[in-house]
């Protein structure tokens, strides 16, 4: 309710209660009768009109707060460097693609978890390093580096459904309905918590700095501002996980 109607709506009680003729038939405008100046100041003091904080996402350091998953936290083993399991890491008109498969498989009664969304080099080389089912990609080849890629997978009773077709291929539609590739299709490492959207370019046109152009430009204007901030963020990351993965392999060199 607008601080107009409450005050109308409170004027018309105490009108009612303390017997006063206030009459108020429409919007109080000012200036008030005698005596209702007051009244108005200590109706609006009983309340609490606190002012809404505004969210500040784009702080240098919240790339620090994205979400992160360990290593077996669906059950499988993806490496020693964490996943980046946040939407925010995701380009923005991707992420929102990704959010309404979210909430479409919630509708069909499929809960998803975000197993990893944006992926550094750092750490797409670690997966290439532990053997061709995980990718066949090296760093900087997959859609996951330029936040256009995400792996999700169901979860039933708390378990991730990796081996459940009858659910992967609802999900897959889902995604696929949505203009998302689906993962599920491919021959060659059959992945199916994997949908990607590029607006047809290619791994070499991401390579080379070109970015996707969205279909709805006017619902997005300040694309080039969010995705500046988020570049910046994925070079901490990608900073954050080389150094990590440095450590890993002098610790593994030490041993
Ligand atoms: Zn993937």
């Amino acid at each position: 309710m607008t601080r107009p109607g409450l005050v109308v709506l409170f004027f018309g009680l105490f009108g009612t209660l303390s017997g006063q003729d206030l009459t108020i038939t429409q919007s109080p405008g000012y200036p008030y009768a005698d005596g209702q100046a007051e009244l108005v100041a200590s109706l609006m003091k009983s309340f609490d009109y606190e002012e809404e904080e505004p969210i500040f996402t784009d702080t240098l350091e919240a790339w620090e707060q994205w979400h992160t998953v360990q290593n077996f936290e669906f059950g499988k083993n993806r490496g020693h460097l964490p996943m980046i399991a946040d939407l925010n890491s995701l380009h923005p008109y991707f992420r929102d693609k990704v959010a309404r498969l979210i909430e479409a498989c919630r509708e069909k009664g499929i809960e998803l978890a975000v197993v990893e969304a944006y992926r550094t080099k750092a750490k797409q080389n670690e997966y290439r390093s532990m053997g061709k089912k995980y990718t066949r990609s090296v760093g900087g080849l997959s859609k996951h580096q330029y936040g256009l890629a995400v792996d999700v997978v169901p979860i039933v009773d708390s378990v991730a459904q990796w081996h459940n077709s009858t659910l992967w291929r609802k999900v897959g539609l889902a995604g696929e309905k949505l203009g998302m590739r689906w993962g599920g299709r491919w021959r060659y490492l059959y992945d199916p918590g994997h949908f990607e959207w590029t607006g047809g370019l290619t791994s070499y046109h991401l390579t080379q700095g070109a970015a996707p152009r969205i279909p709805q430009p006017d619902a997005y204007p300040c694309l080039e501002e969010e995705l500046t901030v988020l570049r910046t963020f994925w070079e901490q990351w990608e900073a954050d996980q080389a150094a990590a993965k440095d450590v890993t392999h002098s610790s593994k060199a030490m041993k």
